[in-house]
């Protein structure tokens, strides 16, 4: 994934959002060293914690400021697909945090990068603003010039959406008198189409849906015969199918995505992409047979079981809370399965939170302590 830059920006007194260090949009991860951190963020009081949103990342920033974010959650709720999305709570609504592999570039005419948030009313109290590379937005746990210390109320995997799914939710467009850069795309991707990981598909399962004979001839290789979709344009097809014809076959190899060979000439060209198609057209939503979501949906484990934590509150204590953290918690450098569970003491449950979230974000994590040591916050 992309790194998010994390950096100083002034103190709530000053505004709390401009950033201190001159060509932030420029920094790096390696900016914020351990003693920079101590520096910045252990003084008092100490400064705001910005973050340069690098890609794949994008923050959506929802704002009523005249009411402080209450027609915000009002809006928020009547949104299934949005309300479980990981976000903070900010000074005049919430920041909701996803992964967007799709997102054109936008020029300006001259061939600048165009560097301002998207701007899309959602209704006459709330507005929505994207935020992209390069931009800077201010981070869990600081504090607004209102009084707010920003903070997370949802949590879980950071999911991944579409540039489509941005514009239709929240009518993001592309900048006026902009020259758009569709992102390049590598090969094929239609898999995209679907919500569910193809790698998980179950597509024995779509063959017998789709009532077409389909039996296991080769265990060792995964291997299927199976009955044509387009069978009916084969020159046999007056012939009975049987399962000693392998002609057409489907390989299933666990955690790969299926393929589909059909040896019959009409049948050239025809791959796993076209079996797909011709299933979503006979009706069969393919996301049904995907054990796992590649695109994150509410109440679900990453691929690596990281599960969704629950704020504390009523009937929520905090040891709870944090001994859920400890095992949600970011993960060490060495060893990528390895979960550090840690001392939760002297780390607010917002920082431990904005720590997660950088080592989601983040292409190398640093060693836990630092990122510890850099969010503490001694209050
Ligand atoms: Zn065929």
């Amino acid at each position: 994934m992309g790194s998010a830059s994390i950096h100083p920006v002034e103190r709530p007194a000053k505004g709390g959002k401009k950033p201190l260090t001159k060509g932030w949009k420029k920094l790096e991860l390696s900016f914020l060293t351990e003693e920079l951190a101590k520096e910045y963020f252990h003084c008092d009081p100490p400064y705001n914690i910005g973050c340069v949103v690098r890609p794949p990342h994008v923050v959506i920033d929802l704002d009523s400021k005249q009411d402080d974010g209450e027609s915000v959650l009002e809006w928020l709720n009547s949104q299934t697909e949005l309300t479980s999305i990981p976000r903070e709570r900010t000074g005049g609504g919430v920041h909701i945090h996803v992964r967007c592999d799709d997102l054109p570039v936008f020029k300006k005419a001259g061939g600048k990068p165009y560097e301002k948030a998207l701007v899309a009313p959602l209704n006459d109290q709330v507005t929505a603003e994207l935020y992209f590379d390069g931009l800077n937005l201010v981070l869990s746990p600081s504090n607004h010039k209102n009084g707010h210390t920003y903070c997370w109320e949802v949590f879980g995997d950071i999911p991944t959406v579409t540039w489509l799914e941005l514009q239709e939710w929240f009518g993001f467009e592309e900048p006026a008198g902009c020259k758009v850069k569709p992102v390049a795309t590598i090969g094929d991707d239609y898999w995209r189409r679907y919500r569910g990981d193809l790698q998980t598909l179950d597509i024995v399962a779509v063959f017998q849906k789709l009532r077409l004979g389909c039996e296991l001839v080769d265990a060792d290789e995964d291997k299927y015969a199976v009955e044509c979709p387009w069978r009916g344009e084969h020159s046999n097809k007056d012939q009975r199918w049987s399962s000693t014809d392998s002609s057409t076959v489907i390989w299933k190899p666990e955690d790969k995505f299926p393929s589909f060979n059909c040896m019959h000439a009409h049948c050239e060209g025809r791959r796993l992409q076209q079996v797909l198609e011709f299933a979503d057209s006979g009706g069969v939503n393919i996301d049904e047979y995907c054990t796992t979501m590649r695109v994150w949906e509410p109440g679900q484990c990453s691929k690596d079981e990281r599960p969704r934590v629950i704020l504390p509150g009523p009937g929520r204590p905090d040891s709870e809370f944090a001994d859920e953290i400890g095992v949600a918690g970011p993960r060490s450098t060495s060893g990528s399965t390895t979960v550090n569970r840690s001392s939760f003491c002297g780390l607010c449950p917002s920082a431990r939170i904005t720590n997660t979230l950088a080592s989601i974000l983040c292409n190398r994590l640093r060693p836990e302590r630092t990122w510890n040591s850099m969010f503490r916050r001694d209050d």
